[in-house]
Order: structure tokens, then C-alpha cells, then sequence
């Protein structure tokens, strides 16, 4: 552990408890949905901690904040952490929210042991992680990797009406900066689990090694509608039914094939939807995640022709689309052993993970070596009010946190 350097647990925990003030719900937890009034709140409390800790606060075109605590060499790539501000609906206090403080913490903690770095270190808040008042989720960490457009962001419309660009200038977070233009030396993300796996093990930090990939495929399949009453079973072409096989085909696919495979089809559109008509045309989404590239490759071509196959024998047709696709992410060696080697000298015990969701760190990895650190949250829940996570579990995550950032920043 690096000498005379110790996060200080209860500032941590009062931070966090006092941003969940902010769009506070009356079970607990917040919402502060992105570039609403609440995160505007949220943003401004977050840089008003920062300036008076003596970072230099920025955002860029697309409302991300940058918070910098310089280094002795201005011209090194600062080395950054951070996570988002904003959140669900039905949020609780520390999704996101946690790993942007437990920055905020590792810079107060180098201030109060008034240790210089080399390199600058930035704390960053993404803008739009959730992708609840408008689209696509991860907006800030996409636009910084160059994987969507400025003025895709900007053009888009949120659940009040307003565009993106709008809404930033009416919160004041247009900054000029383009996103992507800052070059991290390393960034690492820490977060709560969101997963009952640490708690189960009983360890204290996960290093999260891998981000398991994603392929959304839309069906639509089409049938005839029908009268309910009046047409014998054997004559209808039920587009809901032949769904129903496919759902179930498709899932006994997923058991079978490992224990990484997820699938959920978790969306239906059924037309007409009428109690009392044969349903047409069914449209549903097929959720599959998995570690391993070729596996969601293999996954897709057998699901594909286990559905066709229950088209043809139902007498339906049946269209297949994939409508988006997030490669598997695997972090960098660096950076791994890195959180592995600052948890290990901090005495905390930790186990190599998978992260089953997505995170904005999966965006920044393809543009800077980045890893992200786990720590335990209670029942591994996760978007809901009841989200909760031990002080000291926190204050372990920032206190590893601290030791990788400051490996890589270099101590003067
Ligand atoms: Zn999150």
C-alpha cells in the first residue's frame, strides 16, 4: 500500500448518501434521469466537489465532465477513471454514482496525504449510461470512442420532446471540447456488481477481466389473422403459437450450450392483439449474450434454423434481423494485473469476473487500456430503490482504485 495514502471511508459514504438526495424517490433511492433537472442537480454538486478539491472542470460537445487533478508534467495523457451520474427510472444510490466518487475520494485522498503525480488524473462522469429519456444508452462513452456521431447525440429526441443539444445548453453542459480528442494513458471504472456472485464468495473486489458480448435479433413472423370461433384448429396459421415454439426451442438452445448463454426474449408486439382473433403477426426480440464471439455466431445460426425450421412446419414465414450488435470486451492485460496486484497489497481478497452488463468502460477499451473493479452489493440487486452496498466495501473499491491510478500517475 502506498505510504501515508488512505481513502477516508465515511467521506465516501456521506458523498454518496448526500447525491442520492438529489432526485431522491421516497423508497430510498433517485432518479435522475440524463440531462433532467435532477441531473443537472446531480452534475453540479459533483463539480462543486471537485473545484473546491481543486480540479480543473471541463465537458465536451457531448455534456461528458472531465475533472482534473493536475499532474507535475501537464503534457503526460492523464490517467482517468469515472463512471455515471445519471440513472434508472426506480434507481437506487449507487449504480454509477459510486465509482464517479470513489474518484472524487481518490483525489481528496492524494490531497489530504498532499501527494503530486506525474500524470494528471481525470475524473469523468458519462453522459446518458442508462439511455432512459433518450437513445442509444452509453451516449458519452460511444461519442468519446468514435462508435456514434456528435450530432447523431445531438439530433436525438428525449421523452419530453427536446433534442439532446437543447437540453445540454439548458443544463449548461455544452462544453467545445470533441469527445474523444483527450487521450487516456489508462482508465479504470469502478462500480458496484450489480450481481449476487462477491457476496455469494464472500470476497471483497472483483477484476472484472471481461464485458460478455450482445446480439439483439428482431423476428417477425407471419401467419393469417383468423376467426376465433369459427376456425377449426388444424386450419389456422397462428403466428403467436409458432412463436411460442420458436421461444421455447430457441431457450432449450441456451440451456444447452454452456453456462455463459443468456437469452431472453423479453419484448413481443402481437397484431392484432384481439381476444378474439387468430393472431397474424407476432414481432419479438431475442436477447443473446455471451463471453465468446463465436459462440453468439454459433448461438445465432442454430437459433436461426431451429426458428425457420418451426416457420415451415407451421406453414408461417418468418424474417430474421439483427438489429444491434456489442462485441465481447476483453480488458487489458495491464490493467488487470494492475487491480489485481493493488487489491492483493491492500490485503483484500478477489476473484478474476465477467461482467454480465455493459458498462461505459467496454466503450473506452477500444480506445485506452481500461479495466473496471467490483465490489459486493447486497442480494446482487441492482435498478431498483433497494440497491444497497456496505461502507467498507466501497472504501475497498476506491482504496484499489487508488493504488492502480497512482501506479500508472506515478507518485513524485
Ligand atoms: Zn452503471
Amino acid at each position: 500500500m502506498s505510504a501515508g495514502i488512505a481513502v477516508n471511508e465515511a467521506r465516501l459514504w456521506k458523498s454518496v448518501m448526500d447525491m442520492g438526495q438529489v432526485g431522491a424517490l421516497p423508497h430510498g433511492g433517485c432518479c435522475r434521469t440524463a440531462l433532467s433537472a435532477a441531473d443537472k442537480a446531480g452534475r453540479d454538486l459533483f463539480v462543486r466537489w471537485c473545484r473546491e478539491a481543486g480540479c480543473e472542470v471541463t465537458s465536451d460537445l457531448v455534456g461528458n465532465i472531465y475533472a482534473r487533478r493536475p499532474g507535475r508534467k501537464a503534457e503526460l495523457a492523464p490517467v482517468a477513471t469515472g463512471s455515471h451520474l445519471d440513472t434508472q427510472p426506480h434507481a437506487g444510490k449507487f449504480d454509477g454514482i459510486y465509482g464517479v466518487l470513489a474518484g472524487l475520494e481518490v483525489v481528496r485522498a492524494l490531497n489530504d496525504a498532499k501527494v503530486e503525480t506525474e500524470a494528471p488524473i481525470d475524473v469523468v462522469v458519462w453522459t446518458n449510461e442508462e439511455g432512459v429519456r433518450f437513445g442509444p444508452p452509453l451516449a458519452g462513452s460511444s461519442a468519446y470512442a468514435g462508435t456514434v456521431d456528435v450530432g447523431k447525440i445531438h439530433s436525438a429526441i428525449t421523452l419530453d420532446g427536446t433534442t439532446v443539444r437543447q437540453d445540454l445548453e439548458t443544463i449548461g453542459y455544452l462544453g467545445e471540447e470533441t469527445p474523444g480528442a483527450r487521450k487516456f494513458d489508462c482508465f479504470v471504472e469502478a462500480h458496484i456488481e450489480q450481481g449476487p456472485i462477491l457476496e455469494a464468495e464472500g470476497k471483497t473486489i472483483g477484476v472484472v477481466t471481461r464485458v460478455q458480448g450482445l446480439r439483439w435479433l428482431k423476428v417477425i413472423v407471419t401467419g393469417m389473422d383468423g376467426h376465433a370461433g369459427t376456425t377449426p384448429m388444424d386450419r389456422r396459421r397462428d403466428a403467436l403459437l409458432a412463436s411460442a415454439d420458436m421461444v421455447l426451442a430457441i431457450n432449450r438452445i441456451a440451456r444447452e450450450t454452456d453456462r455463459w448463454a443468456r437469452l431472453t426474449n423479453g419484448r413481443f408486439e402481437v397484431e392484432p392483439n384481439s381476444g378474439a382473433t387468430i393472431p397474424g403477426r407476432v414481432t419479438f426480440i431475442c436477447d443473446l449474450r455471451h463471453p465468446e464471439k463465436a459462440v453468439i455466431e454459433a448461438l445465432d445460426a442454430e437459433m436461426q434454423e431451429a426458428m425457420r425450421g418451426i416457420a415451415q412446419r407451421h406453414g408461417l414465414s418468418v424474417e430474421i434481423e439483427r438489429v444491434m450488435e456489442k462485441p465481447p470486451v476483453q480488458f487489458a492485460d495491464e490493467i488487470v494485473d494492475a487491480i489485481r496486484q493493488a487489491a492483493q497489497g491492500l490485503g483484500f481478497e478477489s476473484i478474476d469476473m465477467l461482467s454480465g452488463a455493459g458498462h461505459d468502460a467496454m466503450n473506452v477499451a477500444r480506445v485506452a487500456p481500461t479495466g473496471m473493479i467490483f465490489v459486493p452489493c447486497k442480494d446482487g440487486l441492482s435498478h431498483n430503490e433497494a440497491e444497497s452496498a456496505e461502507p467498507g466495501h466501497l472504501a475497498a473499491g476506491a482504496a484499489t482504485l487508488l493504488e492502480t491510478l497512482i501506479a500508472r500517475a506515478r507518485r513524485v
